[in-house]
């Protein structure tokens, strides 16, 4: 059986799921976790395989967000973009030019003929040089993540701004005095880091500098608790290295799935008690991020219930990397060390819990 027949298998035969920028950024937040690697590799259903199992997947955006956003964007872009245009351009500190080509490359018609459209025009654009500047709003690019090629749809794409190609995100978290909420920018710069991969393959495939495309990326949000567009920079370089790592060891799906066992099933039509043992026979490497990025998180946090790592590497490492709670709380209760390299450990737990039993005391 070769691996994209294993996949199927895996799948249970229906076709895989698609993946989208949110869904390849969220690859990136545990790439040492195997059972998510096959599970997104195989393109499997995982909001459908977590409610098999009895533990549904508790995020996404609300309906309210999406629209918020929705209405957001389209105010952002009013006016052939003539005031992202502006706010782009003073970002970038270049002068604002006077007028730019805007070209709408979205709409419902085929994804394959969408993409084509938007790779012609985007590299139209590479010449000549004495053209204004270019505004793509929606172009369609793709990547390959794990053998499959997925269509990605930036929010707008600006050329010929400072001489380069730059992804401009419009996001609708506000931005109060200055700073966004740590966890929304993380996510933001991760998934634009998914769009500059996507266009920068492009510019390969056409024979063009990749690196015409910025690592600079414009992410325009509301400023504080306004309607009013901000635009800031975000340099997603690092991001495009994690990125690109994790969709490299998605292409080498062949090398894990040969520490999964063969009956390994994630089919989501599947007896629930069946499906969770199959997962449990697959390495996972659950920490508390995984309750934002990956639909899985609570069957994986049960899996863990007793374990240090359940709370976090800092958590377990701060408790002297002691596997178990239990033990924790034994050595804190002052139960001595059989194992010398625990007794260091066992120590300062005990000297923890009685700071803190006198702390109580005295509060
Ligand atoms: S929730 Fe489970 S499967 Fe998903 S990344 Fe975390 S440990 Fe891996």
């Amino acid at each position: 059986m070769d691996t994209e027949q294993r996949l199927a298998v895996i799948r249970g035969g229906v076709p895989p799921k698609r993946h989208n920028a949110r869904t390849i950024a969220a690859l990136t937040g545990n790439p040492g976790c195997t059972r998510r690697a096959v599970l997104d590799g195989a393109g499997v259903d995982k909001p459908a395989l977590a409610e098999r199992v009895g533990f549904p997947a508790r995020f996404g955006q609300s309906r309210f967000a999406i629209t918020r956003g929705n209405v957001f964007e389209a105010q952002v872009k009013a006016d052939g973009g003539a005031e992202l245009l502006r706010l782009v351009a003073e970002r970038l500190g270049v002068p604002v030019p006077a007028a730019a080509r805007w070209t709408n490359l979205g709409g419902d018609d085929d994804p394959a003929a969408r993409a084509r459209r938007s790779a012609t025009l985007l590299t139209e654009v590479l010449s000549p040089a004495d053209e204004p500047a270019a505004l793509f709003d929606h172009p369609m690019l793709g990547l390959v993540v794990a053998g499959q090629r997925v269509h990605l749809e930036p929010d707008l794409v600006a050329a010929r701004l400072g001489g380069r190609f730059h992804v401009v995100e419009v996001k609708s978290f506000p931005v109060i005095d200055g700073q966004a909420d740590p966890a929304k920018l993380a996510a933001a710069a991760v998934q634009s880091a998914v769009y500059v991969l996507a266009l920068r393959d492009l510019m390969a495939a056409g024979g063009h500098d990749p690196h015409l495309v910025s690592h600079e990326v414009v992410l325009v949000c509301p400023r504080d608790f306004s309607n009013a567009p901000v635009a800031h920079l975000l340099d997603v370089r690092r991001q495009l290295l994690v990125v690109r790592r994790q969709l490299d060891r998605m292409d080498r799906l062949d090398t894990l799935l040969a520490g999964v066992p063969d009956g390994f099933t994630a089919d989501p039509a599947a007896d629930p008690a069946a499906l969770a043992g199959s997962l449990a026979q697959v390495p996972a490497r659950y920490a508390p991020d995984c309750l934002a990025s990956c639909e899985l998180a609570y069957f994986c946090r049960q899996e863990t219930r007793g374990q240090t790592g359940a709370l976090g590497r800092p958590v377990r490492e701060a408790l002297g990397g002691i596997a178990e709670v239990a033990e924790v709380l034994a050595f804190a209760a002052g139960e001595p060390a059989t194992d010398p390299d625990r007794a260091e450990a066992a120590a300062l737990l005990r000297t923890a819990a009685r700071l803190r039993a006198d702390a109580l005391a005295t509060a």
